[in-house]
């Protein structure tokens, strides 16, 4: 891994840069189970390197944790939240949600993932998500 894309924050604190893949299929979201901090039901998402953009970074992290190619993408918003610790202690990530259809086979990443799976709106209101994702799924209204 290449060096992370880093700024700093509103409050001048060390932020990096993430992106999340919010994937839906008959009326499913895709999602997997994360290994590494934090921890929790999450959908597919990481960190944009220092050489790469957005869209770049969507593409990478999506193949790599699900083994899937996005179709089409749009980005439903972005923010800046200061409370998501990442597993290198940086608590501040300015996050790109975005919106994607995907094709391909699943392969499960064993490294980064305890399980990979299609969650009805139902099922993932009993999952233990990663807080992230779940303020992204109640911003969505979603659950
Ligand atoms: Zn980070």
């Amino acid at each position: 891994m290449g060096n992370l894309k880093q700024a700093k924050s509103k409050d001048g604190k060390l932020m990096h840069y993430s992106i999340g893949a919010l994937i839906k299929k008959d009326g499913k979201y895709l999602l997997i189970d994360r290994v590494k901090p934090p921890l929790g039901f999450a959908g597919l998402a990481g960190h944009i390197d220092e050489d790469e953009d957005k869209i770049q970074a969507l593409k990478r992290e999506v193949e790599e944790e699900s083994g899937l190619k996005i179709d089409s993408y749009k980005v439903l918003f972005e923010e800046e939240i200061d409370w998501n610790q990442c597993s290198m202690g940086i608590d501040v990530h300015y996050w790109y949600l975005f919106e994607c259809n995907v094709s391909g086979e699943i392969k499960q990443n064993y490294i980064e993932t305890k399980s990979i799976g299609w969650y009805a709106v139902n099922e993932i209101k009993e999952l233990k998500l990663e807080r992230v994702w779940e303020h992204w799924f109640k911003k969505l209204n979603i659950i």
